[in-house]
């Protein structure tokens, strides 16, 4: 058995036979066509190949949208519209491959040219060009592999159109050759309660079908394990996601100190579980892959499912958040050359602040009509002007109980200004060290920087929490380390009053908080602080608890 080291970005073990995700096809230089018979019997090859393929993956997709889409690809990928042109394409002298990608640019301009939903579609053309290309020179389907077991997908990295549809039942485990702790796939990992391993480059030469187990915590992988091993381990991770999921309850200290354990969701289908509330909900995964913006009675029926499922709890909503490493086509950005120092998040409001007042305006009416504690929040708010500006647009649509994320280290130290107009805080972490330390949140290369327990981050986070104290107002973290069952302890310890994560995360959480009094909290906040190192201020806590 052989071990490689990554980094555990989403906790949980699994093992399994390993399968890579297999890129786009690229198409070879065109050869001259010998038979066009042949190419001909080729391109109907490919698409009784890619029909079959994909109505198989449709009538086993737990989701029923995801299905959908695939019933769709069906229809366009054995449309004879389609094969008659490929035809005619060989008969002017292409072969097979080259026909058929020649056929869907033209199909995929036209779409784009038609605007609206069918441009929203060119994704999927894109897929099933790759597919009846890859199909045609007899290479494996791109993307995830469905091969009707459940397998570990092993990936350079996966763009977020790979890891939507991703089934945990199936994909037992993730390994990535590149990545980073607080990229989206880290985080959808985490959402989905799939164990994750990032930054592990020696995975690419490990091949398809190798049994493999891996440590999402450590960020260990294990290859050569037997099938008596993977079955162990596999037993032993379902009983401890069942222990995770008969945990419930409020999260307090061992003295009965709150600390309110809040999910981290993107639409109402990630609540699992009994939680307190809704901490960070995502609102810009309504809007991905949109033309166009969606319609104000779009935004408030996606509200009032969310919201109507908890009554009487508290949901934050955060507007949207795009940019960057979020960028919506409608919005029409320019490049820009620092996207991540430019126009996101809340900054989109100075050129568009049609889009804020149609969302503010959805999620007032989705409130309205539901029980739920709806509290808003701006994501990349910078100054306390900024803050001023937002709780005041908020208040004018009927919302009262108005927020700034804390992302920026000038926002954070200006913590106590900002809480004069606003309700609340939340700390993004994950953007809050981008920003502290000058380090890409997705650059793995730079994961020390991004570690929460970083002296820096923890004396920021620390002024934020003394800031929201002294003005009686909750400060909370929705970043990633509130996940982090030690670093979870800290938080408390400095008067962090909720902690916002994965829904999946939130028992090891309530452990560890149920396993400590608030004395003992501060305690090792205390010692957190005072460390110069990660390493340090981890020590620190093994030495206090
Ligand atoms: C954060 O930056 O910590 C955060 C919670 O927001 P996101 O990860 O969506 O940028
Ligand atoms: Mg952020």
């Amino acid at each position: 058995m052989r071990e490689l080291a990554g980094l555990g970005v989403s906790p949980g073990r699994a093992a399994g036979p390993v399968l890579h995700l297999a890129p786009p096809p690229s198409l070879p230089s065109p050869a001259a066509v010998v038979s066009a018979a042949e190419e001909r019997d080729a391109v109907r090859r490919a698409v009784a190949l890619v029909a079959d393929d994909l109505t198989r993956r449709a009538d086993a997709a737990a989701d029923p949208t995801a299905a959908e889409v695939l019933r769709a690809q069906v229809l366009m990928a054995t449309d004879e519209m389609l094969t008659d042109a490929a035809f005619a394409a060989i008969e002017a002298g292409a072969p097979a491959p080259h026909a058929i990608a020649a056929v869907l640019a033209e199909h995929r301009a036209a779409f784009e040219a038609a605007g609206g939903y069918l441009a929203e579609r060119v994704t999927d053309l894109d897929d099933l060009r790759d597919r009846l290309v890859a199909a045609c020179l007899g290479l494996s389907m791109p993307g995830v592999p469905s091969p009707g077991h459940p397998f570990i997908l092993a990936a350079r990295d996966l763009a977020p159109a790979d890891t939507a549809g991703l089934d945990p039942s199936v994909v037992l485990g993730l390994v990535t050759a590149e990545g980073g702790p607080t990229s989206h796939t880290a985080i959808l990992a985490r959402t989905l309660g799939i164990p994750a391993v990032v930054r592990c480059p020696e995975i690419s030469d490990i091949s398809d079908m190798s049994m493999v187990s891996l440590d999402g915590a450590t960020g260990v992988l294990a290859v050569g394990v037997t099938q008596a091993q993977a079955t162990a381990i596999n037993a032993g991770a379902a009983r401890l996601r069942q222990r995770g999921a008969d945990s419930t309850g409020p999260g307090r200290t061992a003295d009965g100190h709150p600390v309110a354990l809040l999910a981290n969701i993107g639409s109402a289908r990630d609540l699992t579980g009994d939680v307190e509330g809704v901490g960070l909900f995502r609102t810009e995964l309504l809007y991905l892959d949109h033309a166009d913006p969606p319609s104000e009675q779009e935004q408030v029926a996606a509200y009032t499912a969310v919201f109507s499922a908890l009554p009487g709890r508290k949901v934050v909503v955060r507007t949207l958040d795009a940019g960057a490493d979020k960028p919506l086509p409608f919005l029409r950005q320019a490049a820009e050359p620092n996207p991540a120092l430019g126009l996101r998040g809340l900054r989109v409001a100075r050129r568009d602040p049609g889009v804020l007042a149609t969302q503010l305006s959805a999620i007032a009416t989705a409130a309205a009509a539901c029980e739920a504690d709806v509290w808003v929040m701006a994501p990349m708010v910078a100054t306390a002007a900024e803050a001023a500006e937002f709780t005041a647009v908020c208040r004018a649509h009927g919302l009262p109980t108005a927020g700034v994320m804390i992302e920026v280290p000038a926002a954070a130290l200006r913590a106590g200004a900002i809480l004069r107009d606003a309700d609340f805080l939340s700390l993004g972490t994950n953007d809050l060290s981008q920003y502290t330390f000058a380090a890409d949140r997705m650059c793995g290369d730079l994961a020390d920087l991004l570690d929460p327990w970083q002296p820096a981050l923890i004396a920021l986070i620390a002024a934020c929490a003394a800031a929201g104290l002294e003005a009686g107002k909750p400060v909370g973290v929705c970043g990633e380390s509130a996940a982090d069952p030690g670093f979870a302890l800290v938080l408390a310890g400095l008067g962090i009053s909720s902690l916002s994560m994965a829904p999946r995360s939130i028992p090891a959480v309530r452990e560890a908080l149920a396993a400590h009094t608030l004395e003992e909290c501060r305690r090792i906040a205390k010692a957190a602080l005072a460390a110069d190192t990660p390493e340090a201020a981890r020590r620190a806590l093994q030495k206090t608890i």
